[in-house]
């Protein structure tokens, strides 16, 4: 069969997934290929928490600390607060993410790792950025758009969003790893388990100076604040 390109591994997507499935081949020696639909990664926080289980696999990755260095560490994750707004009144906090001094000795106990809170548009850049520095070859602005597979490999029509060109990628595997809504899973006939839209809400990314509504109280100085 006759292809533009021809890669052993085809990765759709550059999230945490994608990113880090690139960043295993790469670190492996496996050769493969990445496409992604935005020009760039993620453009808004979305997931920030981020737990043992993930680190430790950034360790064994070689990025843990590159992670950490550009997280909020485990002992800084605080609390969940419950307020009316934030500079509204307060109706409740639970420490969280093993930091209450009842639970602090689980993690330690758990994993040589700890946890971090680090937004994925800080992350994905980490990942991405480690995967192509070790050999991934990643073309952004390029979109799944269709799936035949054979007996000898997969054909991927991806379609450049800057040209508007069509071009097809021959692979051995295909890893579809382009998000909750995935294309790639629906054509392949997988099968989602659960409700979609059960609940709404809405994230709101806004730049603003709020230090003087969330700067540290007498209490939270003497306690938690290095
Ligand atoms: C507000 C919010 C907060 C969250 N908080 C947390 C948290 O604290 N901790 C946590 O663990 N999880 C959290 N999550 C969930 C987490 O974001 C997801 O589980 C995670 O992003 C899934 O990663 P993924 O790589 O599978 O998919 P995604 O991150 O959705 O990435 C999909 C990738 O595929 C690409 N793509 C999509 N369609 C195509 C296409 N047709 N062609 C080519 N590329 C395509 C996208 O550009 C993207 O690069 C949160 C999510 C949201 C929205």
């Amino acid at each position: 069969m006759t292809a533009d390109l021809m890669t052993d591994v085809l990765v759709i997507g550059s999230g945490p997934a994608g990113g880090g499935a690139a960043l295993a081949l790469a670190t492996l020696g496996v050769e493969h290929m990445v496409v992604t639909k935005y020009r760039w990664t993620a453009n808004t926080p979305r997931a920030h928490i981020t737990n043992q289980r993930t680190m430790e696999v950034f360790r064994d990755l070689g990025i843990e600390e590159d992670v950490l260095a550009q997280g909020t560490p485990h002992e800084l994750m605080g609390e969940t607060v419950f307020c009316t707004s934030l500079a509204g009144d307060e109706i409740g906090r639970v420490r969280t993410w093993g930091t209450h001094p009842a639970r602090e000795a689980d993690y330690t106990l758990a994993s040589p790792s700890p946890n971090c809170d680090i937004p994925q548009t800080f992350l994905e850049p980490i990942v991405i950025g480690h995967a192509a520095s070790r050999g991934s070859r990643i073309r952004f602005d390029t979109e799944y758009v269709r799936i035949v597979q054979d007996d000898d490999g997969v054909t991927v029509t991806v379609r450049d969003r800057v040209t508007d060109h069509e071009y097809d990628i021959r692979a051995k595997y295909v890893i579809g790893a382009d998000g909750g809504r995935s294309a790639v899973a629906a054509d392949v006939g997988l099968p989602f388990e659960g409700e979609m839209d059960v609940a709404g809400s809405m994230n709101i990314v806004f730049h603003a100076d709020l230090s003087h509504l969330v700067a540290c109280t007498s209490w939270w100085v003497t306690t938690r604040c290095p």
